[in-house]
């Protein structure tokens, strides 16, 4: 086994208040594309830029265009969770994981059954109707044709963080105190050039920071242990 592979696995070991903070990458590895890779969701061919389109104002415009971009691009119903997903079910039901904080929205942490997740950015498996706020599942949404509509005839929308719109406190505040008390701090599939959420791992406290990204980061030399693999290879190993 690599060695640092090994370093990891032993401070899994040693560690019983860990925190999974995890990005894109988590999910690539399920088949869902990232959103900011050379030929993810961000430089596919569209009628507006999906900057443009996944913002609050274009939802609010123009929300049969919103939904026609969302129900194509971000349906991750078909998708199922990895090796990765998995372990963090494993040491989350053996006590050793306190917390998974991610920035994806697909649900794949709770469709592999981890408890307590952190979504920074909202789930598309959650969303509201916009006048009476009644709660409508994901395969309502898109099984739904056109613009999703409520029995009251209100506008659903979907509970994900649009651009221009403010990350959750509830959220948030959870993620920081759950970080701050980690003893092991494991951040992974993210290329941490997003904020707010990269500055979330500048709470972390202890001795155990761990960067498993296919590419360096700017964190790099934080970490107490850099690994440039694949995450599903890495946590096949624990
Ligand atoms: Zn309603």
């Amino acid at each position: 086994m690599d060695e640092k592979i090994e370093q990891f696995k032993k401070m899994v070991e040693m560690s019983n208040n860990i925190v999974f903070f995890g990005g894109a990458g988590v999910s690539t590895e399920s088949g869902i594309p990232d959103f900011r890779s050379k030929d993810g969701l961000y430089n596919q061919k569209y009628d507006y830029p999906p900057e443009e389109i996944l913002s609050h104002t274009f939802f609010m415009r123009k929300t049969d265009d919103f939904y026609k971009f969302y129900k194509d691009k971000l349906n991750c119903l078909k998708y199922e969770p990895n090796i990765t997903h998995k372990k963090l079910v494993e040491l989350e039901q053996k006590g050793k994981l306190k917390a998974v904080v991610t920035q994806n929205i697909d649900g794949l942490h709770q469709k592999a059954g981890s408890k307590v997740v952190y979504e920074l950015h909202g789930s598309v498996l959650r969303n509201y109707c916009m006048n009476c706020h009644k709660f409508y599942d994901a395969e309502y949404i898109f099984n739904s044709s056109g613009t999703p509509k409520c029995e009251c005839g209100g506008i659903i929308k979907p509970d994900v963080v649009l651009y221009e719109e403010g990350l959750d406190d509830s959220t948030i505040s959870g993620a920081i105190s759950s970080i701050m008390s980690a003893d092991m701090l494991i951040v992974a599939g993210t290329s941490l050039t997003v904020q707010p959420a990269s500055g979330l791992i500048r709470y972390y406290q202890g001795s155990r920071l761990v960067l498993i990204n296919r590419d360096s980061t700017p964190y790099d030399s934080y970490a107490d242990l850099v690994i440039n693999d694949s995450l599903g290879k890495v946590f096949s190993e624990i």
